[in-house]
């Protein structure tokens, strides 16, 4: 595709509260925080930026709390040249949270979905024709999976090609794994599937695109799995890694029918969103991805 493609992104939205410690209280205890940051997060909203810094043109469908962070959040979006149409403000519940915790050795998050629970699958029919109209559609599990589940059948029935990355781990029935055409697991996420369907490697192969942290990515070819390195570089913050993978993905697939080289892309585009704290200050523009690449 010589032009850049029109991609929808259905999912999350969050605001990370993350607060440092020297170690975790105990019970009844207050121990003092050596930190506390607000971050835009959220699976999809990470994804939806992650591609708009790619060069695609970005529709988010998701839903924010009529709260403070909501509006911080969409205007966050905007910022980040994400279409924010399909994004509804809900009123009388939160926007989604992550509270995460950081001490040594021992990070523990408390997630509230709060507003990402109304992106229900009426909410998302409203706006058939946005999906209609992309060239791709990239969705995650922090919004309900019936949600995820209508979002497949309305792909289907438009033909418009659909990714899932399967984060965080929801059992997927076989109507849906059906109607996917390309199903990104990490390697923590894939054990959990192979561990409850049998013959899922077998029968959608063909779909899978393994994320391996530092060792890369895996695709099968011919039956035989093909392992595309990741680059080596020295890691300051993991967060949003499979992310920024599933983006470059899933923006490489409007561009080539060839699964290596967008898995090298995109190998390259998470190498590079290592490198930096947080997970959407490190996502790469396509011209730093391309010049990391030459
Ligand atoms: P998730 O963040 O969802 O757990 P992974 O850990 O599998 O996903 O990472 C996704 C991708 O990010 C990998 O396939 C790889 O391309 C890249 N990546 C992750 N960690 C590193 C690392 N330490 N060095 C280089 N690339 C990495």
């Amino acid at each position: 595709m010589g032009r850049e493609p029109i991609i929808t992104v259905i999912g999350s939205i969050n605001m990370d509260l993350v607060v440092s410690v020297d170690r975790k209280p105990n019970r009844g205890e207050t121990v003092k925080g050596e930190s506390f940051d607000t971050l835009p997060g959220g699976k999809g909203a990470n994804q939806a930026i992650a591609l708009a810094r790619l060069g695609a043109t970005v529709n988010m469908v998701g839903m924010v709390g009529d709260d403070a962070f909501g509006y911080e959040l969409k205007s966050n979006l905007e910022k980040e040249n994400v279409q924010v149409e399909a994004v509804g403000v809900t009123e009388g519940i939160s926007t989604g949270v992550a509270v995460i915790t950081i001490a040594e050795n021992d990070n523990s998050i408390a997630v509230v979905s709060g507003a990402n629970e109304k992106v229900t699958p009426a909410y998302i029919r409203e706006y058939e024709k946005i999906i209609k109209q992309s060239d791709i559609v990239l969705t995650q599990f922090e919004v309900p999976i019936s949600t995820v589940e209508e979002a497949a059948m309305i792909c289907e029935k438009h033909g418009i090609p659909i990714v899932l990355n399967p984060a965080p781990f929801e059992k997927l029935s076989d109507s849906l794994l059906d109607k996917v055409t390309y199903l990104t697991p990490n390697q923590h996420e894939y054990e959990l599937i192979k561990g409850y369907k049998r013959y899922f490697e077998n029968d959608y192969q063909s779909k899978l695109i393994i994320t391996k942290g530092e060792v890369g990515a895996v695709f099968f070819e011919n039956e035989k799995p093909q392992i595309v390195s990741a680059f080596t570089v020295q890691p300051i913050d993991t967060t949003g890694a499979g992310d920024t993978f599933n983006s470059a993905f899933t923006y490489m697939m409007t561009k080539t029918n060839n699964i290596e080289e967008a898995c090298r892309f995109s190998n390259a585009a998470a190498a590079l969103s290592v490198l930096k704290k947080g997970a959407q200050l490190g996502m790469p523009t396509k011209e730093e991805v391309n010049s990391f690449l030459s």
